[in-house]
């Protein structure tokens, strides 16, 4: 990828970054790839498109870097968890073969796995020697008539973040637009109901919780033609240029998608998110009012109606249980104010939250909710976060899973929000999922179990006769 097209994708004009700061989206800064290298974003962005081959050409150990480590489902085919990998070692670079050792792994995927689709990773050491990618991809998909997509996104080229724009860039360019839309089957076409295409830009189906907001857009008649890219196939990628609105579900990372798709087919889009009652509500209400159809707003309003009260009903005793509890949310981008929305329709206080990769819009949102005074933690680091939560008198730490150990080594009740959460909290099912996840944490025995002293401490102020409160037990 050339240097000025990076630059392009930094300088996204829909990101909130460059409209509020001439600086843009952070630059890359060299050995400051501990978030994840440009790479490492890109394939996260597009392995839940579960049909379709996924080569990391690279060395091997770039294909550990991110590989299956999320919580992302999918409904039907298994290929995606299949790592493949070129492999290259140093006698590749040296003799230089590895252009023909990339050839022959597409050969093989689709001799072995017949894909419908092969996507082709580049890494920083076929970046540096200069491999051709995107020639050899062109060469395999016309040799074997199969698709092969180039997503050039070598991780020196910068950001996790930026990553995930260079796989929006490559499914604008190389997928979306291939082919059009199935005909909406006969038992769709519910009577008097108008069916209309939706997509959903930047919803992985963590822990399947895409699959709690389906059926409410069944009912609704809006038909999902693709997402990027929870549960997808590759056909209904290539299909997402006729959906009639697109939403970005709570991330930011691939908006050159949503303003490239409404540049290129003209297509209405969204930021939205299926976290916490009245964003989902909100997310539903905006596909009616950009659909603009009086039938659709019609059933959408009797379809929140009806949800609502049935949440309110189910939620009451945890509310009962949760009422009052302080939280300290540590997350980032748009999650620190969606949860936040999330976490307050449930009762509880949040008392801060983390705000490392959120925008300046992120942060008005913040202040909405929690109000001007709201306390933003841009620095996580572990000690930074334990002060915090014993300043603030936090009951539970809601962060990503590289926290849980800081949490539970300090006897801090502990919540993974992150995308390698095993729970789904999306829509309005996701709600009752979260208020339960939240009551089994808060309120585990094991905290006044590990809150004594231990058993040897006591033992030991016996037999050593070191007397009350003479050994810590901290
Ligand atoms: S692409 Fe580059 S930075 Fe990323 S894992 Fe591979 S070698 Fe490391």
């Amino acid at each position: 990828m050339k240097p000025q097209d990076i630059a392009q994708l930094l300088d996204e004009p829909a990101c909130g970054h460059n409209q509020k700061s001439k600086s843009g989206c952070a630059r890359p800064k060299p050995g400051a790839s501990a978030g994840g290298c440009a790479f490492d974003g890109a394939q996260i962005a597009l392995l839940p498109i579960a049909d379709v081959a996924h080569i990391v050409h690279g060395p091997i150990a770039c294909a550990g870097s991110s590989w299956d480590n999320r919580g992302t489902r999918s409904s039907g085919p298994t290929l995606w968890r299949t790592g493949m990998t070129t492999d290259l070692t140093e006698q590749d670079v040296i003799m230089g073969r590895s252009e023909k050792r990339l050839f022959h792994s597409i050969k093989q995927a689709i001799s072995e796995h017949n894909p419908v689709a092969v996507f082709v990773y580049n890494t920083c050491v076929p970046a540096l020697i200069g491999d051709d990618v995107e020639a050899v991809c062109k060469e395999a998909a016309s040799r074997w008539g199969v698709p092969v997509v180039p997503v050039d996104g070598a991780g020196f080229y910068g950001t996790k973040n930026l990553g995930n724009r260079i796989a929006g860039e490559a499914m604008v360019k190389y997928v979306i637009g291939t082919r059009e839309p199935d005909p909406v089957p006969d038992h769709a076409q519910r009577e008097g109901i108008r069916v209309h295409d939706i997509s959903l830009i930047g919803e992985y189906n963590i822990a399947g919780e895409l699959w709690h907001v389906t059926p409410l857009l069944d009912e609704l008649g809006l038909r999902i033609l693709g997402t990027l890219s929870g549960d997808t196939r590759f056909r209904d990628v290539q299909t997402i240029h006729r959906a009639e609105v697109n939403m970005m579900v709570c991330s930011k990372a691939m908006l050159n998608v949503a303003r490239k798709l409404k540049e290129k087919y003209d297509t209405p889009w969204f930021e939205g998110s299926f976290y916490g009652t009245s964003d989902v509500s909100q997310a539903l209400r905006k596909f009616a009012e950009i659909i603009d159809d009086d039938s659709l707003t019609a059933r959408t309003e009797a379809l929140i109606e009806r949800e609502e009260v049935l949440l309110d009903e189910r939620l009451k005793p945890w509310r009962d249980r949760l009422k009052g509890k302080r939280v300290l949310l540590y997350t980032g981008g748009v999650k620190s104010w969606s949860v936040v929305a999330a976490l307050q329709d449930l009762g509880l206080e949040v008392v801060a939250t983390g705000t490392k990769k959120s925008t300046e819009e992120d942060k008005a949102r913040i202040r909405d909710l929690m109000g001007d005074d709201a306390l933003m933690i841009e620095d996580g680091n572990p000690r930074a976060l334990l002060d915090t939560v014993a300043k603030l008198k936090a009951d539970i730490l809601i962060a990503g899973g590289r926290n849980m150990y800081t949490a539970l080594k300090a006897r801090v009740p502990f919540l993974d929000i992150n995308q390698e959460r095993e729970f789904a909290y999306a829509g309005y099912e996701g709600m009752v999922e979260l208020a339960r996840q939240l009551a089994l944490s808060l309120e585990s025995p094991i905290w006044d179990a590990v809150r004594k002293p231990a058993p040897w401490d006591i033992s030991s102020d016996v037999v050593l006769g070191c007397g009350e409160g003479g050994m810590s037990h901290g």
